[in-house]
């Protein structure tokens, strides 16, 4: 065990049954409280994107992607990009929609948001069934940029969502 899987491992804190019966949760927000574990996960982040080759933008998918991907960019130096739910970008928007449970989730990027051939690693908490990253990975392609890997804190195998980003590196720092 890496030195970030063991601080994550005690501070990643599993609740049952939330937002619906049935789902596992999987709360960071213990890990990034704690400052040794804030210290592990931003380091195993940022080596992990390294690993990945040169990025131009990193981007966070709203919302917990919003609390990593500002490290990661500070760290390698590049810029950062939100990816975010409909209906919060002012100017003009590309938008993807994917297929929830029992709905439709639709995620934007502004369309100047990335330039052309831009090297882009998109970040977010968890990849569950892999529709949100996904979708990401759609808008950044449609804009012109080309997808140099994704990256989560948690992988659920169990749900296939790697079956459904084939094609894009995806680094994962955990499973459960
Ligand atoms: P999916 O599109 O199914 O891969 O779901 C990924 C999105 O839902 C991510 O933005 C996660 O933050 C959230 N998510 C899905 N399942 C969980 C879980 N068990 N624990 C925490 N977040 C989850």
């Amino acid at each position: 065990m890496t030195d970030f899987q063991q601080v994550a491992s005690r501070l990643i804190r599993a609740i049952e049954d939330w937002p619906e019966d049935g789902v596992t949760f999987r709360d960071i927000t213990p890990l990034l409280a704690d400052p040794a574990g804030l210290a592990a996960t931003v380091e195993a982040l940022v080596d992990a994107a390294r690993a990945l080759g040169p990025i131009d933008v990193v981007a966070g998918v709203e919302a917990r992607g919003f609390l990593l991907a500002p490290l990661i960019a500070e760290a390698l130096g590049t810029g950062l990009v939100p990816v975010r739910k409909a209906g919060k970008l002012p100017a003009a928007r590309l938008t993807e929609a994917y297929a929830l449970e029992y709905a439709e989730a639709v995620i934007e990027i502004h369309a100047d948001a990335v330039t052309e051939g831009a090297r882009v690693l998109i970040v977010d908490d968890v990849l569950a069934t892999g529709g949100t990253l996904a979708a990401a990975v759609r808008l950044f392609e449609r804009a012109g940029a080309e997808v140099a890997g994704a990256l989560v804190l948690i992988e659920l195998p169990a749900l296939g969502g790697r079956d459904v980003l084939a094609g894009v590196p995806l680094t994962a720092l955990l499973e459960y």
